[in-house]
């Protein structure tokens, strides 16, 4: 029992405490991680020779402790240390740092952070959403599928925390909240706004001081409505309301 603790949170990268390194099957060297490999390859001179770690693929590992190059396993056979205190066999993972709370979504195909129970699997989006979204998010087919539309970086796997706006489109967390920094509040991708519109509504009410429940600005509210989920932000919208009616 002991030998298997021995070495834990000892070894690793900056991107995961672990006792192995991963021979990469796309170019046959040795990396720390698959983050470690991909920073590496992305630098690399040739723009062909740059290329991802597809994680599935690896098949043989190098135990940190020990030095013996071996199949992927999660005890290792000649040290007998577990080469992370978690393991998946499916992403060929690894990671000593459990309080993370890795799991695998068999639906998503890859290992996430942050523990089972405060996520679910959302069919329609194709990814995992913290529960708090459950029935409370618009759905966009393959939502996560695609580039942060701040940063570039790509969503599905990315280790930093995702924000789903009203229009069902995601970005990262952090770009979300620098994007709003900078006064933008329309999704990047679809221009829709990204703030909840009643709030907007609340705001008028007492800015303006108008009655939004009569007849005659109940209509032009409706009007602007659809008109500013397509083309602005609601501070656009209170403006153009406050010329309307004054
Ligand atoms: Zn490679
Ligand atoms: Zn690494
Ligand atoms: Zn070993
Ligand atoms: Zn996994
Ligand atoms: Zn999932
Ligand atoms: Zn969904
Ligand atoms: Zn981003
Ligand atoms: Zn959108």
């Amino acid at each position: 029992m002991e030998r298997l603790d021995f070495g834990k949170m000892g070894y690793g990268c900056k991107h995961y405490r672990r006792r192995c390194k991963i021979r990469a099957p796309c170019c046959n060297e040795v990396f720390e991680c698959r983050h470690c490999h991909n920073e590496a390859t992305s630098m690399l001179r040739k723009i062909f020779d740059r290329h991802e770690l597809i994680r599935q693929d690896v098949t043989q590992v190098i135990c940190s402790v020990c030095d013996t190059e071996q199949p992927v396993a999660h005890v290792c056979t000649n040290c007998g240390v577990n080469m992370g205190e978690y393991f998946c066999e499916v992403c060929k993972f690894y990671d000593d740092d459990i309080d993370k709370g890795q799991f695998h979504c068999d639906d998503c195909g890859i290992c996430r952070v942050g523990g089972r129970e405060n996520f679910f699997h959302c069919n329609k989006c194709d990814s995992c959403y913290s529960v708090s979204l459950r029935n409370n998010h618009s759905c966009v087919e393959d939502s996560m599928r695609h580039h942060c539309p701040i940063c570039y970086e790509f969503l599905f796997d990315s280790l930093k925390d995702t924000t789903v706006m009203k229009c069902g489109h995601t970005m990262h967390t952090e770009c979300y909240h620098e994007m709003i920094k900078r006064d933008k509040y329309c999704c990047p991708i679809c221009s829709r706004s990204t703030l909840d519109m009643t709030k907007a509504w609340k705001r008028m009410d007492e800015e303006v001081g108008l009655n939004i429940y009569s007849p005659r600005v109940h209509l032009i509210i409706e009007l602007l409505a659809c008109l500013v989920n397509f083309f602005m932000d609601d501070f656009c919208f209170i403006r153009i309301l406050k010329l309307l009616l004054f």
